[in-house]
Parts: structure tokens; C-alpha cells; sequence
């Protein structure tokens, strides 16, 4: 096979297998079908194609250096998707077969999970509405998918503050709209300002509420949070996504840490004057934010240099994901091999 561990980053590379069931409206999923991962067909007037009836999940398997192999909270992910499910209208995909799935997923793929520290293998449920359907409507069949790519360590070279910049020329959500559930058609609209933000020297938007254009929502898709003392402040998921490494991370500031954890919205000023910025997601766990810009002014946070909280956060959370720090909470889910 022939993967260079060293070299990988966060593009796709083809596994083995992967996994498809199908479903009518009422959940009636059929057993499923470990396949080799390739193309699949799909009617030209699928629901998911035409109005967007579709979600996705993000999660990843780690190697400790122990060589065992471990997954993060992954029925949240199967808890997740059913919520957004229920939003569009698609049948839930049970949380035991989803689990079931996954870990058949990385055991069939075995060869394509990393080295210890050398990445994770990413996993990719989807949830589609695949029955043709012209109207807008709910589409009669549905089918859930899981394919999985090896992806590398986010911070390659260690674990370094990034750059933002808050728009005012776009939002990600609006309220009661479907920003809260991991739908396929709140991501495109993200390409723009993502790129926009790239060519002048960022790394992602931050996203300002659609009612306001005052309060802190997201950072591209990923969690906000500010430090101000010794408490933890996020924003309440509205249209906001309940990411997993939030509530995570919430917990583990409240216990670990006997920080207080506040959900309630952040005004830009807050996020301005804090001690220490940062954002979630199971991407990069948690990326320290280094500056903000905001109205042509540059706000920076701790000398551009990871706060020593935000740090303390990072090293605990990870730890748990590796087995390096006791698993009080139960989260890791060991997959046998
Ligand atoms: C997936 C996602 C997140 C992060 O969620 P995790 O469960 O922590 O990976 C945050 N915001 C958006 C918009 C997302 O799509």
C-alpha cells in the first residue's frame, strides 16, 4: 500500500471498505453491505441532490502508544445524527448498528490507521434522502453510508495559534434555521467567506448572529470559546452546532479544571478584551486563536502564543483520547482487533 505517514494532511485517501444501507421513510434499514470503497449510483432526482436532504458526521479512530485502538464518544455522533435526522425528515439510523458500523469500519481498514501521533482514520457517516422525488418533499428511500480516510496530525509543526478574522459580510445560520444539526447544505455557503479569509491571511472566519451582528457564533465549523479569568464561556447552540469536543471540553474545564463554564452569548467586545480565544471540533480538538481582526483592527491574545489554560485544556483532552489521562467519564470506546 505504500502510505507515507509523514506526508499525510487533511485530503482524501481511498480505504479498502466501506459500508451502505438502505432505508424507506419508516426506518426500515436493511442489513447492510460491507462493499470496496468506490462509486456509487444514485437517480438524478434523489432528494439529496436536488434539495439538499442529506446530513454527515465526522469522527476519528486513534492508535495509543500502547498500539490499542480507540474511538471518541461515538454515540454521541450516532445521537447527533439522529437529531438531525428528525430536522429533515429522514429515518434514524439505530445507535448500536451505527457503533457496530463504525468499528467494523476501522477493522476492515485496519491498515490505513496511523502510527501512534502520526494521525487518526478519519470516519464519514452520511445520512442521505436517495429516493427519486420531483416535489419538495421528503424523499422515499434513504441511505446511510460510511467510508473512512487516514487524515494527519492537524498541527504538524506542534501546537501553534491561528489567525481570524470576523465577517460582517456574511452569517453561517440564522436562528430556528438548521444551523444546529450537521445538514450538507450549511456548508457550501462557508466556501466563500473561507476563502476570502485564506487570501488575506487567515485561516477561517469567525460568524457573527444573523439577528444582531453582535454575538459570536461560530469559527467556520468549529466551536467558539473565550477565557476571561477562571471562567469558560461559549455560545448556546441555537444555530450554533452542539459540537462533541465542546460539551467535552465544557465538562472537562467544570471538573478538571474548577473552571466555571458559562453558555450564554458572546458579545464581540467579550471575545475582544478575553485572556485566551480558542475553537473545537474534531478536527484540530482545539485550535488556540492568536488574533482576531475585526473592523482593519488586530486584537492578539497571550504575545500570539498559546494561553497556558487553553494548553491545559488541549494536553487533558487529548490525554483522554490517547489513554494517557484516566477515562473518568467513559468516553473512549476500545475497538478489539
Ligand atoms: C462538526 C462541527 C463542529 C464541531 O463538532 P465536533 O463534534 O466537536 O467535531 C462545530 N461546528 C460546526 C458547524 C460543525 O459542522
Amino acid at each position: 500500500m505504500g502510505i507515507n505517514w509523514d506526508s499525510l494532511t487533511f485530503s482524501l485517501t481511498p480505504t479498502d471498505t466501506m459500508f451502505i444501507s438502505t432505508s424507506d421513510i419508516d426506518g426500515n434499514w436493511s442489513v447492510g453491505e460491507y462493499l470496496p470503497y468506490g462509486d456509487i449510483k444514485i437517480s438524478p432526482a434523489a432528494g439529496v441532490l436536488n434539495y439538499g436532504q442529506g446530513l454527515f458526521e465526522g469522527l476519528k479512530a486513534y492508535r495509543t502508544k500502547e498500539g490499542k485502538i480507540t474511538l471518541f464518544r461515538p454515540i454521541e455522533n450516532a445521537k447527533r445524527m439522529a437529531a438531525g435526522a428528525r430536522r429533515l425528515c429522514m429515518p434514524e439510523f439505530p445507535e448500536e448498528k451505527f457503533l457496530e458500523v463504525m468499528i467494523e469500519i476501522i477493522k476492515r481498514n485496519i491498515d490505513y490507521l496511523p502510527p501512534y501521533k502520526k494521525g487518526s482514520l478519519y470516519l464519514r457517516p452520511c445520512l442521505w434522502g436517495t429516493g427519486a422525488r420531483l416535489g419538495v418533499a421528503p424523499a422515499p428511500e434513504y441511505t446511510f453510508i460510511v467510508y473512512a480516510s487516514p487524515v494527519g496530525p492537524y498541527f504538524k509543526e506542534g501546537f501553534k495559534p491561528i489567525k481570524l478574522k470576523i465577517t460582517t459580510d456574511f452569517h453561517r445560520a440564522a436562528p430556528r434555521g438548521t444551523g444546529n444539526v450537521k445538514a450538507i447544505g450549511n456548508y457550501a455557503g462557508g466556501m466563500l467567506p473561507a476563502k476570502k479569509a485564506k487570501s488575506d491571511g487567515f485561516s477561517e472566519v469567525i460568524y457573527l448572529d444573523a439577528k444582531k451582528d453582535l454575538y459570536i457564533e461560530e469559527v467556520g465549523a468549529a466551536n467558539f470559546f473565550c477565557i476571561k479569568g477562571d471562567t469558560l464561556i461559549t455560545p448556546p447552540t441555537d444555530s450554533v452546532l452542539p459540537g462533541i469536543t465542546r460539551k467535552s471540553v465544557m465538562q472537562i474545564a467544570k471538573d478538571v479544571f474548577g473552571m466555571e463554564v458559562i453558555e450564554r452569548a458572546v458579545h464581540i467586545d467579550d471575545a475582544l478584551t478575553a485572556d485566551e480565544v480558542f475553537a473545537t471540533g474534531t478536527a484540530a480538538v482545539i485550535s488556540s486563536i492568536g488574533l482576531i481582526e475585526y473592523q482593519e483592527k488586530e486584537y492578539i491574545y497571550n504575545n500570539f502564543t498559546v494561553g497556558p489554560k487553553t494548553e491545559q485544556l488541549y494536553n487533558y483532552i487529548t490525554g483522554i483520547q490517547l489513554k494517557e489521562i484516566e477515562d473518568k467519564y467513559g468516553w473512549i470506546v476500545d475497538v478489539d482487533i
